[in-house]
């Protein structure tokens, strides 16, 4: 591979997410959306893992009206990765430049992505 894939500028795209401009020339868009449900947290991952139960009963707390879910700080964590705050208070997910270079939302990538699937020999 060549040298590592570091990002040369990052910020907000419009109101709904993030961009990043990679040293290799590529720019990345994101949605918080997405970038949320794709937190890597163990708390977020273990949510994922639990199976939905139809009869859960909401908490007073999850029936309260929310903000539309945004970041609300993106901080370096050394040189690998990047932790986001959100709007919300949760802030444990960790991203790391090789996570956020692969959920890459761009038509491009998200073309690539198909087609990889289709050939899969890496
Ligand atoms: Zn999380
Ligand atoms: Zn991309």
């Amino acid at each position: 591979m060549s040298t590592s894939l570091q990002p040369l500028r990052l910020g907000k795209e419009g109101e709904t997410g993030l961009f990043i401009e990679w040293n290799d020339g590529h720019r990345s868009v994101y949605t918080w959306k997405n970038l949320r449900e794709q937190c890597p947290c163990a708390s977020c991952r273990e949510e994922k893992l639990k199976a939905e139960d139809p009869f859960r009963i909401l908490t007073p707390e999850e029936l309260k009206p929310k903000p539309p879910l945004a970041a609300v700080e993106i901080t370096p964590v050394g040189y690998y990765a990047y932790k986001i705050t959100w709007n919300d208070g949760h802030d444990t997910g960790i991203y790391t430049l090789e996570n956020l270079r692969a959920m890459c939302e761009c038509p491009e990538c998200r073309s690539s992505a198909t087609q990889n699937q289709q050939t899969s020999s890496a």
